[in-house]
């Protein structure tokens, strides 16, 4: 009989499993804790939308619609589209909803996007954002707290160092389209240099070959005259306002004149945190404002603001540690008779708020292993002996040392323990002393008072 093959991921998609899936979730979990920080409310939206909120509003020529989107006719015959960005979906749940009532509205959101891309590190078909968008919001107030957002959770990741704010202004409308021309003008003069790709940009989205990754176009687009000379007023007066509030929130960020996005709907505000920690794959966050984009959908005039990071890239960031989270209690009961006792002492200590594995099957020197593998701070021992006495063997997984103890005590014993692995990694992490008597010691009870 021929053996079927064994069956592989799609190309650009991933499994991730162990410290890669912890790496991943400590980025969500770090960007749902500092979300609540800002005010900014949760919002769950489909993966996939018609293909026009997306063609509509991103921008027919841009590399997103025109090469990388994943769309396909539904079994009715609409076209579909999996979403490649947050934005447009959310400006379109913003109109289907009436949302305008909670102008201005600021929401984050992640989950998985989908782009036809080559797949290489760092860039996959199926890749993961967390998101923050303020919608309803024309003020500068609110990119500056986007930005002051951003800059708080890189800290909070402990990646900031390395990654830069590269931030840049596209102007208004009459500033882009003066600013658009001139660089039609510089391109023209050097098209024959271009790649392909961009000799078409030059017609149709001239802006993008700025942000061209080709190496051919580099020298032409670095020497591309910046937007400043093409500013109006306003645009002058909205950018200074964005960097005083940066400045004013100690927030670092460079100017780059010719900083722009790829998609079709910027306006005002643009950035980039950027590493050279990632090869060509260095852009980590990315957003601006997007003033036109709600309109676009049909919609009225409706500001908004938002960034979005890559979870994959981010995680690939996060210093050399572990985050898993560590096992509190490993119960191992050495008889069939003990399984009950283990049940009822697990259920007891989860309900505590505690982490607990049980290590209920194989030898007994297999399942003290295993439990001596978990990680855990303390083992609970149960056995016949233990029965008998109505007590349990707590073993300190550090030391080595074991005492028989009151099942009652193990929450307290456990607290003690954690407060122990606490200590010491705020040792580890070059926090300051702490005051040592303000600490109960973890000392298992095994002197007669029962203390
Ligand atoms: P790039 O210039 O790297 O192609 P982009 O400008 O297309 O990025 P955005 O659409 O702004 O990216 O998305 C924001 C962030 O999402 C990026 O900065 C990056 O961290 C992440 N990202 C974008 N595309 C991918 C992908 N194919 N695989 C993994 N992460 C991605
Ligand atoms: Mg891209």
């Amino acid at each position: 009989m021929a053996k079927t093959k064994t069956p592989q991921a799609v190309r650009g998609t991933q499994d991730i499993f162990g410290p890669d899936a912890e790496r991943f979730n400590h980025v969500v979990e770090t960007f749902d804790r500092v979300r609540k920080l800002y005010g900014f409310k949760p919002v769950i939206l489909p993966v996939f939308e018609d293909t026009q909120v997306f063609s509509r509003s991103l921008g027919e020529t841009t590399d997103v619609v025109s090469k990388e989107m994943y769309s396909f006719p539904d079994r009715g015959g609409d076209s579909l589209t999996l979403r490649p960005e947050f934005t447009a979906g959310i400006a379109r749940a913003y109109l289907s909803n009436g949302w305008q009532q909670y102008a201005p509205l600021k929401l984050a959101a992640h989950g998985p996007l989908f782009r036809y891309e080559r797949p290489q590190k760092g860039r996959y078909r199926q890749f993961h954002q967390i998101d923050a968008e303020i919608l309803g919001a024309a003020e500068p107030q609110a990119d500056v707290e986007l930005l002051v957002m951003a800059d708080q959770l890189l800290k909070e990741l402990g990646i900031a160092d390395g990654v830069t704010l590269t931030l840049n202004t596209l102007g208004d409308a009459a500033s882009r389209d003066a600013w658009r021309a001139a660089l039609v003008e510089h391109f023209r003069g050097a098209a024959d240099s271009l790649s392909e790709d961009s000799r078409r940009r030059l017609e149709a989205n001239p802006l993008r070959i700025l942000d061209s990754k080709d190496p051919q176009d580099r020298p032409i687009a670095d020497s591309a005259p910046g937007i400043d000379d093409y500013l109006t007023a306003e645009a002058q007066d909205f950018f200074g306002a964005v960097t005083a509030g940066l400045d004013a929130a100690g927030v670092a960020w460079t100017r780059n004149a010719r900083l722009v996005r790829g998609l079709d709907y910027y306006r005002h505000t643009a950035f980039e945190f950027v590493t050279d920690r990632l090869g060509a794959q260095g852009t980590v966050l990315a957003g601006g404002r997007y003033d036109g984009l709600v309109e676009s959908l049909g919609g009225p005039p409706t500001p908004g603001v938002g960034w979005a990071a890559g979870i994959e890239r981010l995680a690939m960031l996060l210093p050399d540690r572990t985050y898993a989270p560590g096992l509190d209690a490993a119960i191992v009961p050495l008889d069939d008779q003990s399984i009950a006792d283990a049940y009822r002492i697990a259920r007891d200590l989860r309900g505590q708020w505690n982490s607990v594995e049980l290590f209920a099957t194989g030898k007994v020197k297999k399942r003290m292993a295993r439990a001596n593998d978990a990680g855990a701070l303390i083992a609970v021992i149960i056995g016949e002996s233990e029965r008998a006495a109505g007590q349990v063997m707590v073993k300190d997984m550090a030391t080595g040392e074991q005492a028989l103890t009151d099942p009652a005590d193990l929450g307290d014993i456990v607290a003690k323990a954690q407060n122990v692995r606490w200590l010491q990694s705020a040792g580890a992490a070059g926090l300051p002393d702490i005051d040592d008597e303000a600490w109960p010691d973890f000392d298992l009870p095994v002197d007669p008072d029962g203390n």
